[in-house]
């Protein structure tokens, strides 16, 4: 065995590829992993909302196409825990009814090959090592569960209690998002984290968000079996004379090509680029790209319909955590439109700075400070639905070309008109009904108006199923038409549902992990470290 072979090879740190690695590293099997970022600096910049909202100073600096060939900055990060590092750290798991075909307004949304019973244990799994925080039982779509959340829900701060408190007088069933960040609310002085107002959208200054460099690749790469290369672009993939097997991933570091090559190859670059890596390697037994007889990879990109609705009230709000609260009453649809519609929550509290960048209309007799002062902050997602045509494909100079139109709209006007509904019927004690003064729209993406853009919940790009012909992995995340390459982010999802995607990945890769450890005819991860507490007690 040469140095650059090993048994797997993992590209990608973030919510598949970090806690895939995590699984697979008590196995004592030889891992690589390969990430093209570096760590993210430690410094007081990760927690300016200039630098990190109006600057995108973490963003990367790599520009995409857009159809008709127009740059676009994507609003997305490269580093040793992918997007997680940035992430709002919202843990949902899908509805049970979105691994179903369900009807939306807008078309069909496909059905999983696999159940939501298949995914639950990982689910649980999954909340335990993201050490979520939620209450079971208070949001009336969840699917059922066979454990407790770890923690319990990051508590209401007094003005969101309060809406909480109004819509439940209304009739609604408001509850607490669940959430992986690492508070402890009952012992404050050792929680590590502090319940700041730079959360959602930053880096966590203090290591206290449950993403993946710090719960899965700080843990993985204690073990001796793993090596973790960054500033380690995988450029192609390429495969030996049968085109059956990748035999060679081919890497970009310090400024020369070097090649490695592993058993088991898992690609978790997020699903754009985890697509535009298996076009890219297109070769003379996969001329269409790779692991792409179907045609599939790259269509079917999805992303959500998402948009952030400022509600200006006379009352403050002085939150500073504010993603705690969510309604599902309108998931499914309501009396009134018999289609689904979507989720809402919250995004972090915005501020003056972010707000000036993004240019929203001003509500009358406001200022933006002020409005910053007084704005309850929403986060509306909706299911979009897979296009064939919604899709990446290489373009001009090798660059990515994102190709979209937004569809399934309606669901996502009408979630809007749910809210803005919603709100009328709060009652405050000091200025009644009158206390809200409206619903504003505003741009999330401030550092680039460009709504294409904001690709943070991309998936669906390399999606499984049982049929090759439709899909390009099966129902295990192994492509069709290779034997040991496997994609484990987001690329999977046949549909993007409406709640967050993470936790689902993240399940997932779990599940992905104990498939991997039984062809590596290894021992599960669970044993390993139970063996590993016996030595260490001896
Ligand atoms: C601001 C923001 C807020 C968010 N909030 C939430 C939330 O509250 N809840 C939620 O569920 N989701 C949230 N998301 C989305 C969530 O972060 C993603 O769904 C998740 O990180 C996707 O995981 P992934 O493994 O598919 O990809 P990523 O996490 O994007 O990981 C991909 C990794 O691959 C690396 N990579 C890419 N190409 C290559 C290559 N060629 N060679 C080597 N390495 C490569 C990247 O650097 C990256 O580390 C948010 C995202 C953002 C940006
Ligand atoms: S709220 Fe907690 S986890 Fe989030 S950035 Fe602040 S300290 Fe870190």
């Amino acid at each position: 065995m040469t140095d650059n072979r090993y048994d797997v090879i993992i590209i990608g740190t973030g919510a598949g590829g970090g806690t895939l690695a995590y699984h697979l590293a008590p196995s004592a099997k030889r891992i690589l992993i390969l990430e093209r970022g570096d760590y993210v600096p430690r410094e007081k910049a990760n927690w300016d909302p200039q630098v990190v909202n109006v600057d995108a100073h973490y963003n990367t600096k790599e520009s995409w196409l857009d159809k008709d060939g127009k740059e676009l900055h994507p609003h997305t990060n490269y580093y040793v825990g992918g997007n997680t590092k940035f992430y709002g750290a919202a843990l949902f798991r899908l509805r049970k009814e979105d691994f179903g075909e369900l009807r939306h307004h807008g078309g069909v949304s496909p059905a999983w090959p696999i159940s939501y019973d298949e995914l639950e244990p990982y689910y649980t799994q999954a909340e335990n090592l993201y050490q979520v925080h939620g209450n079971r039982g208070e949001d009336p779509t969840e699917p059922p569960a066979n454990s407790p959340y770890p923690w319990p829900a990051v508590s209401h701060e007094p003005r969101i209690q309060q809406l909480s408190d109004d819509f439940a007088r209304s009739g609604l069933k408001p509850f607490h998002v669940p959430v992986g960040v690492m508070l402890d609310e009952k012992n404050p002085q050792k929680s590590r984290c502090i319940r700041c107002n730079t959360c959602d959208g930053f880096s966590c200054l203090v290591g206290a968000k449950s993403d993946a460099q710090v719960v899965c690749i700080d843990e993985a790469i204690k073990h001796s079996n793993v090596t973790l290369l960054t500033n380690s672009l995988v450029k192609r993939l390429e495969t030996d004379a049968t085109g059956r097997e990748v035999k060679g991933v081919v890497v970009e570091r310090n400024g020369s090509l070097e090649t490695y090559s592993a058993d088991l190859v898992v690609v978790s670059c997020g699903a754009i680029n985890s697509a535009a890596l298996l076009l890219r390697s297109a070769n003379d037994k996969h001329p269409r790209g790779l692991a792409n007889s179907s045609d599939v990879v790259g269509r079917h990109y999805m992303g959500h319909t998402n948009s952030v609705m400022m509600a200006i009230s006379k009352c403050p709000n002085p939150t500073i955590f504010q993603k705690t609260l969510g309604v599902n009453d309108f998931y499914f649809g309501s009396k009134d439109f018999e289609y689904p519609m979507g989720h809402i929550s919250f995004v972090g509290k915005l501020d003056a700075i972010t707000l000036k960048a993004g240019a929203p209309a001003i509500a009358p007799n406001f200022t933006l400070e002020l409005m910053a002062k007084h704005s309850l902050d929403f986060w509306l997602t909706s299911e979009d639905l897979p296009d064939p045509n919604n899709r990446v494909t290489i373009g001009r100079d090798a660059k990515i070309v994102l190709t979209y139109t937004p569809n399934n709209l309606e669901a996502h006007e009408r979630l809007q008109a749910k809210l803005k509904q919603a709100m009328k019927q709060t009652n405050c004690a000091i200025h009644g009904h009158e206390c809200h003064q409206g619903l504003f729209a505003r741009n999330l993406y401030v550092g680039q108006k460009i709504p294409l853009a904001g690709v943070a919940h991309q998936n669906g790009t390399i999606r499984f199923g049982n049929d090759p012909k439709t899909s390009a992995l099966d129902a295990n995340c192994k492509t069709h038409d290779l034997d040991n390459l496997y994609v484990v982010d987001g690329s999977f999802f046949p549909s993007s549902a409406a709640v967050n995607p993470a936790l689902t990945i993240m399940a997932n890769a779990l599940r992905v992990g104990d498939h991997l450890l039984g062809r590596l005819g290894a021992t599960s991860a669970r044993q390993s470290r139970n063996q590993e507490l016996v030595s260490t007690a001896d």
